[in-house]
């Protein structure tokens, strides 16, 4: 089932997320449908809060950009109470955008490799260093669960810029192909 995205406006985006445990009601449905939304918005990463859920569960498919990074053929992986324990001094910069801030797309830094524990959606858990697209990702979507988007994390020059676009889509004005919750 295809659920509603929730556009920067919407409250519960900006909720710090609750951890679930792992008898949440329906959880591997929620899962799938998670994946299938974030197929239909052609998205390479989805989190709980952007379909109005404050609970910590991301979903990440890069098989979506496997032509050009091979090693992520067939990824698609669910990421349930995730947690960043230790990042790289060594940061990169790299384009974000978000599906719950359809339109905009802006340089974000980052550091380059993270050190993340997490359940998958088997339940097993993982512990590892990550890095290259998928700790890039990684960072955006774990950052939904702290109630916080990419574009918090811009200069206040790019801030300045996207003031106008980004209060406009708070009240509804914004552009995208994919199903919305409605803002106000
Ligand atoms: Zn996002």
């Amino acid at each position: 089932m295809i659920l509603p995205m929730y556009i920067l406006g919407q409250p519960v985006l900006r909720k710090q997320a609750e951890e679930i445990t792992p008898d949440y009601p329906n959880l591997q449905e929620l899962i799938s449908n998670m994946y299938e939304t974030m197929k239909k918005a052609e998205g390479v990463g989805l989190a709980a809060p952007q379909i109005g859920l404050p609970i910590k569960l991301v979903v990440i498919d890069l098989d979506v950009v496997s032509d050009d990074m091979p090693e992520y053929k067939g990824f698609l992986h669910a990421f349930i109470n995730p947690s960043i324990i230790e990042t790289s001094e060594e940061t990169c910069l790299m384009e974000e955008g978000c599906l719950s801030v359809p339109g905009v797309h802006e340089s974000v830094k980052r550091p380059k490799r993270i050190h993340v524990k997490y359940l998958d959606e088997n339940l097993t858990e993982h512990d590892e260093w990550v890095d290259g697209f998928l700790a890039r990702v990684m960072q955006h979507e774990f950052d939904h669960l702290e109630g916080k988007l990419f574009i918090d994390r811009l200069s206040a020059f790019r801030k300045q810029m996207l003031k106008s676009k980004l209060l406009a889509m708070t009240k509804g004005k914004y552009n995208c192909s994919y199903k919305t919750k409605a803002n106000r």
